[in-house]
């Protein structure tokens, strides 16, 4: 599933690649893409737009439009963005076009696709049919986003801001790290990187963390989510960049699906456990479960 480093790999690739070209006409194959709108009525919004460019907010792509409009899109479990170009990658076996070995990309999965006006063609493919797009005046994107919480890699994440999200709450980090609304972006993947790099166990309570807790795993989240990037992301099953291609962060993953295996600090194996409904790796060694902070107790009144 993509996270923040697969969605940012997308838009480093193309946001140069889109900004200032028009999209002649969008074609929306699956209706549940864009519910509850009509395609025909996305369709007409947006053929004959300029891109303005594409950026992120947490996992989601904003497709700068002219006229202050921004299409905002969601990858959800298999969805991806491809940039198709010519008809080089394209295989032109079993009558349908495909990236070379690159099912994932395949025009059976295809959603919806932009013809650009030069000729290229932008695709959202997506087998599992979770992803969904919707088109906001850009007025009305701080309002959309309001539950969203801090961007990890912006100046907003201190420890001060963490500490603060994470005072009292008694859900394990595992499952505070994957909640949205906390820091954006992180899911399955890079919250189980950051707890190791933070020497934290999932199941410790958050509000159980002091300073020096709260000041690693920011450092933590930062740089778990930058190695994804620096490797353009993982590519555990449907991932594929703006490209069409894979990312390498699965061979790098110092914890995640890594059950068993030695851990990269102290060659404990790898446990494996369910948080949230999710699997989840740590070093039973390295990683260190925190108590619940003790109730403070009223001190005995005196009998006057
Ligand atoms: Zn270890």
């Amino acid at each position: 599933m993509p996270e923040l480093p697969e969605v940012e790999t997308v838009c480093r690739q193309l946001d140069p690649e889109l900004a200032g070209h028009e999209i002649e006409a969008l074609e929306i194959l699956d209706a549940r893409w864009c519910r509850p709108t009509l395609p025909k009525k996305l369709e007409a919004a947006v053929s004959g737009a300029t891109i303005e460019g594409l950026g992120r907010r947490g996992k989601y792509l904003l497709l700068g439009l002219d006229g202050a409009r921004t299409l905002v899109m969601h990858l959800r479990m298999t969805g991806n963005l491809v940039l198709v170009e010519g008809e080089s990658k394209l295989d032109p076996s079993e009558g349908r076009r495909l990236y070379e070995g690159e099912r994932s990309v395949s025009e059976r999965h295809l959603r919806a696709r932009f013809r650009l006006g030069d000729g290229r063609e932008l695709w959202f493919t997506d087998p599992r049919r979770f992803g969904e797009a919707f088109l906001v005046d850009d007025s009305g994107l701080d309002e959309r986003f309001a539950r969203l919480g801090v961007e990890p890699l912006s100046g907003d994440f201190t420890p001060e801001a963490l500490g603060e999200m994470a005072a009292g709450r008694t859900a394990p980090l595992k499952s505070f790290l994957l909640d949205q609304s906390g820091v954006a972006g992180v899911g399955n993947i890079y919250a189980d990187e950051a707890l190791f790099r933070a020497r934290l166990h999932p199941l410790s309570p958050t509000g159980s963390m002091k300073s020096e807790h709260l000041e690693a795993l920011r450092e933590a989240v930062v740089a778990a989510l930058e190695a994804g990037i620096d490797d353009g992301g993982a590519s555990i099953d449907d991932y594929r960049d703006g490209r069409g291609e894979k990312g390498t962060m699965q061979d790098e993953f110092l914890v995640h699906t890594r059950e068993g295996q030695p851990c990269p600090q102290c060659e404990s194996p790898i446990v494996r456990i369910v948080v949230s409904g999710r699997s989840t790796y740590y070093c039973p060694n390295c990683q260190v479960r925190l108590r619940r902070k003790p109730r403070r107790r009223r001190p005995a009144r005196r009998s006057p």
